[in-house]
């Protein structure tokens, strides 16, 4: 049971008279500490998708009680920890988030071919000071809660979720002083007979790309799940769900390195039926109204939507994602592949919560002496192992 103190008012969530008070708290702008621990945490009111709820701060997780559903386990084991107070810095009085990005937000002269020298960079980066593309999509993937599962949330998570949880997410980060929510279009639920207005609101945000400017032209981070790489007559379309009509051009060079650089993402999404494939992408406009992509990154989720990053990952997610125990999981963000993460973390394990990690087969002698350091400096986790070259899956902890 979860306790706050809402403007004065100590009460539980399933309490009489909570969602008046919830109501009452949002409009009145008051933020709800939750009780969980000493001193109590300040959080913030949600309206998702006309629903209000309570939600944790950007990276306040640890503040909270580990049996506390707004907990979340150290980030230091995953790729979030070396970003903290460089990429990712802290307001906690306003609670938002301030990035840097290393990659461009705009682009000078008409956007009209691909820019694959720096497409190409985006996954080898390992810089702490700027958020690669992928980092951003961890990022937003991350505070929007998307990691965390239960097999109690199955068949509950569709995209109607996916996206008023990262567009929440996205309003309480900034980038150079902009907030990012205007720089970044995520797709709504598309439904047929709102279909006149669900264009309209797309062409509002999406329009400005398609003015003809000579010098710098802005470009919009769009954030989606492909549908298809359709054939086009150089290149490929790119198509998004929730987005018909819309088409995003790719030429052929960007093309073939994209399918170089997300080999393993697109097999995981093609070998499987129900996986989704997401991406996110800056994207610019032509005067003549053909959308195009200037950098673009893309990530496999599971049907439950968790993100993984190979076969490996996605039997361990998927065996993990059937006990009833929650389970966060964790992000590389900018980490290069040679380096380790906790892959899952199961924080309300008994007696202690539990880090997982994976091993790849070509793990190099390094990628053993930084697990056995990241195992060392958290004496209060306990670590499960799976080496793959040794062989199947260890089992999993019991259920609680
Ligand atoms: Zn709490």
């Amino acid at each position: 049971m979860r306790r706050y103190l809402l403007d004065g008012t100590i009460c539980d969530e399933s309490g009489e008279g909570f969602r008046e008070l919830l109501s009452q708290a949002y409009r009145e702008k008051v933020r709800p500490l939750c009780l969980c621990c000493e001193p109590a945490v300040p959080m913030y009111i949600a309206d998702i998708g006309d629903q209000l709820v309570i939600k944790r701060m950007p990276l306040t997780g640890g503040k909270h009680d580990p049996a506390c559903p707004s907990y979340e386990p150290p980030y230091e084991l995953s790729g979030l920890g070396p970003l903290m107070g460089g990429a990712i810095k802290l307001d906690p009085v306003a609670g938002t988030a301030s990035l840097k990005f290393d990659f461009s937000l705009s682009k000078r002269g008409p956007v009209s071919r691909l820019d694959g020298e720096t497409a190409q960079t985006d996954s080898v980066r390992n810089n702490s000071k700027k958020l690669s593309l992928r980092g951003l999509l961890h990022f937003l993937w991350h505070e929007s809660g998307l990691t965390e599962w239960t097999a109690h949330w199955s068949g509950k998570r569709h995209w109607w979720q996916v996206y008023h949880h990262l567009s929440e997410a996205a309003r309480l980060m900034e980038v150079r002083g902009e907030a990012l929510a205007e720089r970044l279009f995520i797709p709504e639920p598309f439904r047929v007979d709102d279909k006149a207005a669900i264009e309209q609101r797309r062409a509002q945000k999406l329009g400005p790309l398609f003015l003809a400017a000579s010098g710098t032209k802005r470009l919009m981070v769009l954030v989606g799940e492909i549908k298809e790489f359709a054939d086009a007559r150089n290149g490929r379309q790119i198509v998004i769900k929730h987005m018909p009509g819309f088409r995003l051009y790719l030429e052929e060079p960007a093309w073939r390195s994209l399918q170089r650089r997300f080999e393993t993402e697109l097999m995981l999404w093609q070998s499987g039926d129900t996986s989704h494939l997401m991406a996110i992408m800056t994207v610019g406009g032509t005067s003549a109204g053909v959308a195009t992509v200037n950098e673009v990154a893309l990530m496999t989720v599971t049907e439950h939507w968790l993100p993984i990053e190979n076969a490996y990952e996605q039997q361990l997610v998927e065996h993990v994602a059937r006990l009833r125990m929650k389970s966060v999981k964790g992000l590389r963000f900018n980490l290069a592949r040679g380096q380790p993460l906790a892959n899952i973390i199961l924080p309300e394990a008994k007696p202690l919560p539990m880090a997982m990690y994976l091993v790849p087969p070509d793990a190099g002698e390094g990628f053993e002496v930084m697990l056995g350091e990241m195992n060392e400096a958290r004496p209060d986790l306990a670590s499960w192992i799976w080496r793959v070259s040794d062989g199947d899956m260890p089992s999993l902890p019991p259920p609680r």
